[in-house]
């Protein structure tokens, strides 16, 4: 099967749990081509396999580069890792069958679809939105499985109680958006820097000026004053990266855009350095 439809397939199986972000009304998947609402509103697949909603292409600060070192690092130095298993188990725990796995600001899909590997159920159903849409064409070349589609996370393309997970990984959220479309059980996973996330990086990078520590105090308010904390966990640990790693690493992150090739060269110069991964992986539920 031919990436489109492939892509078109996935979404007509959960057609009734998405909706046409012009008008909000029913869509159904015509054809194995487009993403048809009762209003007319029409959406094609791409022959790559996802399907735009944008109505005007964005300008983001992500490019290829970016989106194929982050692929580096999360899937072949596996960073990740730990925090996968520990999200592919809170997913196995609150029983997956018949859901959705949205992953609000997938980027390039690597993180989707390694927690969806690992949970390895038929039953769950991955959706990846990005509004890069380079990040969402990288995607679906790379993954075949979950819906891949290129919009805005003030406006995701999905009914009101459709979702049992929602995935926020390192990225901005839209809780108003989040609390229309979890379900009743569903809960938020969100993953946010700790104190001495990537340390290592941001002590040679930010030697003397700010930027140094990772507050996430303001995100975990603004996360409290939307929905309702259920558990809060965090995952520490390091890992060594040689030099290409380093300099993937150095280019995946926002931290990194402003250095220059001096200092990334110095940072990264022999490799074999270590890493700390420190996050908070916290869980929601919608308010009552
Ligand atoms: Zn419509």
């Amino acid at each position: 099967m031919k990436k489109r439809e492939k892509s078109a397939m996935t979404a007509q199986n959960i057609s009734r749990k998405l909706r046409c972000p012009l008008c909000h009304e029913a869509v159904e998947v015509r054809e194995l081509k487009s993403l048809v609402c009762v209003n007319n509103h029409t959406f094609d697949f791409a022959k790559q396999g996802y399907v735009n909603i944008l109505k005007k292409p964005v300008d983001t600060q992500y490019d290829d580069a970016l989106f194929e070192a982050r692929q580096k690092i999360i899937c072949d130095e596996k960073l990740y890792a730990p925090v996968h298993d520990k999200i592919a188990d809170i997913i196995l725990n609150h029983s997956a069958e018949d859901s959705l796995l949205f992953d609000a600001g997938s980027g390039e899909g690597s993180h989707l679809q390694t927690i969806l590997d690992k949970v390895n159920t038929e039953t769950l159903t991955g959706i990846g939105l990005d509004i890069s849409k380079e990040g969402i064409l990288m995607a679906a070349k790379n993954y075949g499985n979950p819906l891949w589609i290129a919009g805005d996370l003030a406006n995701p393309p999905l009914s009101d109680k459709s979702c049992k997970f929602i995935l926020n990984f390192l990225s901005p959220a839209n809780y108003s958006e989040f609390k229309r479309i979890l379900a009743e059980d569903g809960i938020i996973i969100k993953v946010i820097p700790s104190s001495g996330y990537l340390k290592e990086l941001r002590r040679e990078l930010f030697s003397g000026t700010e930027g140094k520590e990772y507050e996430n105090n303001d995100t975990l308010e603004l996360m409290k004053k939307n929905v309702k904390l259920v558990k809060e966990e965090r995952i520490t640990y390091t890992k060594f990266l040689d030099a290409a790693a380093l300099k993937d690493l150095i280019s995946m992150t926002p931290l990194g855009w402003h250095a220059d090739t001096a200092q990334i060269e110095r940072f990264a110069d022999k490799g074999n350095k270590e890493i700390t991964v420190d996050m908070h992986i916290i869980l929601a539920a919608a308010e009552n």
